[in-house]
């Protein structure tokens, strides 16, 4: 569903990726891995367009998102982004921040929105935060809601960015229940995280970069169990 092939991206003569390949399949859950400043948030970033590759290919299905003639705002509505902080609109409401990208962008109903708005919203039980400002939550209900935004446009892939670091450790587990129950119904994501014990018990695959590469890639198990690569096994003797 997701092709990346030979990706790579400079910022002046800082090389951040250095020929990426990484194929998705639907209702994979990859998480990306890695030291700060490894190339996380940029993969990221050139497969949601928000920057643009220097060399290789990004295709979504049978939509090529390099291809120079692309329609963004036609990939846009394919893939949502959540990252750190920041997600929700502050002078909206849950429920209009959960509405307004698919009535503009989707052109569904307000009834129809709103309907299906409150229903995700039950499912991550905040049913009750209809009416609420996002600066009346706490940080998690804030990511919680963010996530249900990214749903709420119904994508093929969803896109995590350290969803929880910026968050109080109390406050982890009940973003990441979310993203696991995500993962249950069938939403194909690529998130970038530190949560190594999410990442393990969660992920279908762990990607671990180095210095703007693909290291090692696997199922769980082997990644956190044989690393093959010394730098792998390094980055996770300090991180687990
Ligand atoms: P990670 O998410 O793994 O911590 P990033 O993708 O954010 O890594 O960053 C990789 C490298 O690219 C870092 O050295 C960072 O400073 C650099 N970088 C990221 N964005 C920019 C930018 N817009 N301009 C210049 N350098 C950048
Ligand atoms: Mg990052």
């Amino acid at each position: 569903m997701l092709r990346i092939d030979g990706v790579r991206k400079s910022f002046g003569d800082h090389v951040v990726l250095d020929g990426i390949d990484l194929h998705v399949k639907p209702g994979e859950v990859v998480c990306l891995i890695g030291a700060s400043g490894s190339g996380k948030s940029t993969l990221l970033r050139c497969i949601d367009l928000l920057e643009l590759t220097d060399d290789g290919d990004i295709h979504l299905g049978d939509l090529e998102l390099t291809d120079p003639a692309l329609d963004e705002n036609r990939a846009r509505a394919r893939i949502a982004f959540v990252f750190q902080a920041f997600n929700l609109f502050p002078h909206l409401t849950v429920l209009q921040n959960l509405v307004l990208g698919p009535r503009r962008v989707k052109g569904i109903g307000r009834a129809e929105a709103e309907r299906r708005a409150r229903e995700l919203l039950t499912r991550v039980g905040l049913a009750d935060k209809v009416s609420a400002y996002p600066d009346s939550l706490s940080g998690g209900q804030q990511q919680r809601v963010a996530l249900v935004r990214a749903v709420a446009m119904d994508p093929e892939l969803l896109l995590l960015d350290e969803v929880t670091s910026a968050l109080d450790p109390l406050l982890v587990a009940e973003v990441l229940e979310v993203v696991r129950d995500l993962k249950g119904s069938g939403m194909t994501i690529v998130m970038a995280t530190h949560e190594m014990r999410f990442a393990r018990e969660s992920a279908d695959r762990i990607v671990f970069l180095a210095d703007g590469r693909i290291v090692e890639s696997g199922p769980p198990e082997q990644i956190f169990t044989a690393p093959r690569d010394p730098r792998t096994r390094a980055f996770l003797e300090r991180h687990l």
